[in-house]
């Protein structure tokens, strides 16, 4: 059986204020064309200018992907013709890559410690095209293209995986970690659905020719179209027939690639050293402010949360989870234990979200109240049942939970004495089933546990009702 080798390249929109060579401002959903500018509408004469926090998050992402920041860079043109191109030449990076050699460490989730190293080629910079949107009109039975320029000029960095993913799976998870990263630096909102990640995969057996696969837009479509490609390809080469080296498009419903037209070379695009923009010199020092500032990164903060004793699979979601992993944290950092806060923010908190359609940002849900939640279960106040029926109300409440444990009659009774009457109470109501109970029925233990919960209200202490209920049933006898 032949071996699927793939790699990856991505195309990331970051998240700037204003564009890569102008000033309009960047607004995904905008209306069309109201986002433009003589640069980028490339009109004669119009010359570009490097937005500088542009770079700083290429620098970012190459320093987190453990690259080579060249102190010399260049920008460089990419000739074609498409009208989503008015200037008939994208502006990119050729030979010059700002950032080039480094690696992405792909967690693995049954062991904590093992993990796979996939190589980053480089990391460039580049604009966005405009954007063209195909339609028909019946009326008139003719096709059309609109355009719209708003996203012409938009800062776009492509990052180039090594051919070292061997399966659809480790594609996918490759993507989850890159995007965990873009949004732990806060510089992509790596949202596929709108166009903020799109990604072409290449895919080859046994390391022979490869065919690419252009602009897939979900995880879902990467993960198919490399189920199809690498089907595909095996029935080929098992007809005695070879691979052709071409680049395809995914069809979505129909679940199949097609072929395009075949693969250009780097000739073909005639690329030559962008005139209006000056050669990058970067300085050293500004490599090395940047490094020091860099936060805490998805691979770092999953070693971090797993020594913490958390379970491989709760420390890879928190790590993939910027904004959840900053909630932990700060529950943590009034004296929260790990354990119990990751186990009710990823189960009980997410299923109520969930179940609401709502995010945990939208609530009046703060770490520092759920901090306090686990405290109240921790000292006996409530039980763990109470604590979930506070955790319901706190999602839509703002006051404090002390306040609201006495509001909805939640605090536990752990008075022995009130406990003990209950019991009392309970089996002298229930003669037949405590003579049962006597005769080894055990699980009627769970009978008289009910009716006392029904008794206090669900508040009842359920350590010391099991206790003291086993204590007066055995005394009757
Ligand atoms: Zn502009």
């Amino acid at each position: 059986m032949p071996k699927p080798t793939i790699g990856l390249e991505v195309h990331v929109q970051l998240r700037t204020d204003s564009k890569m060579f102008c000033a309009c401002p960047m607004e995904f959903g905008a209306e069309p064309n109201t986002r433009v500018c003589p640069v980028c509408l490339a009109l004669p004469g119009s010359l570009p200018v490097l937005n500088r926090v542009a770079l700083e998050s290429t620098i970012a992402l190459g320093l987190a992907l453990h690259c080579h920041i060249t102190p010399f860079s260049q920008f460089h043109r990419k000739n074609y013709f498409y009208p989503d191109l008015p200037k008939g030449y994208q502006i990119s990076q050729y030979d010059l890559p700002l950032a080039s050699d480094g690696y992405l460490t792909l967690p693995k989730e049954s062991i904590a410690a093992s993990f796979k190293k996939v190589g980053i080629i480089r990391v460039h910079m580049e604009e966005d095209t405009a954007k063209s949107i195909h339609g028909a009109s019946l009326a008139h039975n003719v096709g059309y293209a609109l355009l719209d320029f708003n996203r012409s000029g938009v800062p776009l960095l492509e990052v180039v995986s090594a051919p070292d993913l061997e399966s659809p799976e480790e594609a996918s998870a490759y993507l989850v970690e890159l995007r965990a990263i873009l949004r732990t630096l806060g510089i992509s909102s790596g949202n596929m659905e709108e166009g903020a990640l799109r990604c072409d995969v290449n895919i080859s057996l046994d390391r022979g020719t490869r065919a690419e696969v252009k602009n897939l837009n979900s995880f879902r479509a990467v993960r198919k179209a490399l189920e199809y490609e690498f089907q595909r390809q095996c029935e080929r080469v098992e007809r005695g027939e070879a691979v052709l080296l071409e680049t395809r498009h995914w069809d979505e419903a129909k679940g199949v690639t097609i072929p395009g037209r075949s693969k250009e070379e780097a000739e073909d695009y005639r690329y030559f050293p962008e005139p209006d923009l000056l050669p990058l010199e970067i300085d050293v020092r500004w490599v090395e402010q940047v490094h020091r500032s860099l936060p805490e990164l998805p691979e770092g903060r999953r070693e971090r949360l797993a020594s913490l004793g958390l379970h491989p699979s709760e420390a890879i979601t928190l790590a993939h989870n910027p904004e959840l992993a900053c909630f932990f944290d700060g529950a943590l950092e009034v004296g929260a234990p790990p354990k119990e806060t990751a186990n009710w923010l990823l189960g009980e908190v997410q299923r109520i979200l969930h179940a609401g359609g709502k995010s945990l940002e939208e609530t009046p849900l703060t770490p520092v109240r759920l901090a306090e939640l686990l405290r109240l279960i921790q000292q006996g106040v409530i039980s763990s049942k109470g604590g979930k029926a506070l955790l319901e109300v706190m999602l839509t409440s703002d006051r404090p939970p002390a306040e609201l444990v006495e509001a909805l009659g939640l605090a536990q009774v752990s008075d022995p004495v009130q406990i003990r009457l209950w019991v009392q109470e309970a089996i002298a109501a229930n003669p037949k089933q405590s003579e049962q109970y006597r005769q080894g029925k055990e699980a009627l233990l769970a009978f008289f546990a009910g009716q006392v919960m029904k008794k206090s209200f669900g508040n009842a202490n359920p350590e010391l009702l099991d206790r003291i209920l086993k204590e007066e049933l055995q005394a009757t006898a």
